[in-house]
């Protein structure tokens, strides 16, 4: 139960033990943390392992049957199954907090500022049980990972011990591998994008030359602000051998330093044909978002000059 990305991996893992699989979700898509037309890649990968993938069917009913269980729900679903695993979201764990009277927020999270100090005096919070800030929206979110746990770990711990370090925001960005599919992102979609005009562009681009053999494409959506050219988040999804999971960072690294879509052009980065093209894949993704909403590094281009026409001078 649940095609989140807890879920997709233990699917891996239970398929690699030589166990049929199936992956039952109530929403319309896989991998609901990314869009629709990127969460319809996972779903082919799975399929082309043989996993069985039920989409907007609901679980209702878990029972016991002989020695299995059976599991019903919408949609007819009616499975005979030797397991079932629930893996539906994360919850902060704020139970002993509370009885400390520290205050909650965002999703009941514990409420803690940039300093990782909660409500109560001496009494410091990092991790999986708080809301993190996040530095695109500023304001606090609910983004339970590893790599945000870690970083407040040692801002509580350095300012528990009478230091003055500031959390500098979440960004979300996330990767994750399934069967022989990366899907990472960073950043805002489109409907988290509060306060932004955000328009995302879909572009599919090769990991390195198309006449070094082993290349693949790489699907990624960039989502930019409108009204002021700022690059909000992307989305990708390649096979293993893309090093999607490294192009999402020089994402993230341009999220970290607010630039706008259309500068993320002017970045060195490397090249070389068994490895990338001279202007990276991720650098085709931002070009096309650019050309797309008339971006042109930090102008935009006027209305009545083609987009394409200005960007080439
Ligand atoms: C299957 C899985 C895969 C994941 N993969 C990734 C990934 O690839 N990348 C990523 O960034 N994040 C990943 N995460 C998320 C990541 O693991 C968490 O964000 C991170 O572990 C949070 O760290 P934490 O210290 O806040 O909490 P935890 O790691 O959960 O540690 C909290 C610890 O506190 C202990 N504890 C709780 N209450 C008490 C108490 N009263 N007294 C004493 N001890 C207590 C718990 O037993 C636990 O050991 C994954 C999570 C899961 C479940």
């Amino acid at each position: 139960m649940g095609a989140g990305y807890i879920g997709l991996e233990m699917t891996e893992a239970l398929h690699a033990r030589g166990l049929r699989v199936t992956v039952v979700e109530r929403l319309p898509q896989v991998l609901p943390t990314v869009d629709p037309e990127l969460g319809a890649l996972v779903s082919d990968e799975l399929r082309a392992h043989n996993v069985d993938v039920r989409t907007d069917t609901t679980v209702q009913r878990i029972t016991k049957s002989g020695d299995g269980l059976l599991v019903t729900g919408s949609r007819g679903l009616d499975l005979r199954t030797d397991v079932v695993l629930v893996v539906v979201g994360a919850r902060p764990d704020t139970a002993l907090a509370e009885t400390a009277g520290v205050v909650l927020g965002v999703r009941g999270a514990i409420a803690v500022d940039r300093h990782m100090r909660t409500s109560v005096a001496n009494v410091y919070a990092a991790g999986d049980c708080v809301h993190p800030y996040h530095r695109v929206l500023g304001t606090d979110t609910y983004l339970p990972l590893g790599t945000t746990a870690h970083k407040q770990g040692r801002i509580a711990g350095e300012n528990a011990l009478g230091g003055d370090r500031e959390f500098t925001g979440s960004l979300g960005t996330q990767v994750l591998k399934v069967f022989d599919l990366v899907i990472a992102r960073t950043g805002l979609r489109e409907h988290e994008a509060d306060g932004f005009t955000p328009a995302t562009v879909a572009t599919v681009a090769d990991d390195h030359k198309r006449y070094y053999p082993g290349a693949h494409s790489i699907h990624i959506r960039v989502t930019g602000d409108t009204d002021t050219g700022r690059f909000l988040g992307a989305q990708l999804v390649g096979h293993l051998a893309s090093a999607a999971h490294k192009r999402v960072d020089t994402f993230a690294t341009a999220l970290h330093h607010g630039m706008t879509v259309a500068d993320l052009e002017d970045l060195d980065l490397s090249y070389t044909p068994p490895l990338g093209s001279p202007f990276d894949a991720v650098q085709m993704a931002t070009q096309a978002w650019a050309r797309e909403h008339g971006w042109f590094r930090s102008h935009r281009v006027d209305a009545g000059i083609p987009p394409q026409a200005a960007l080439s001078q």
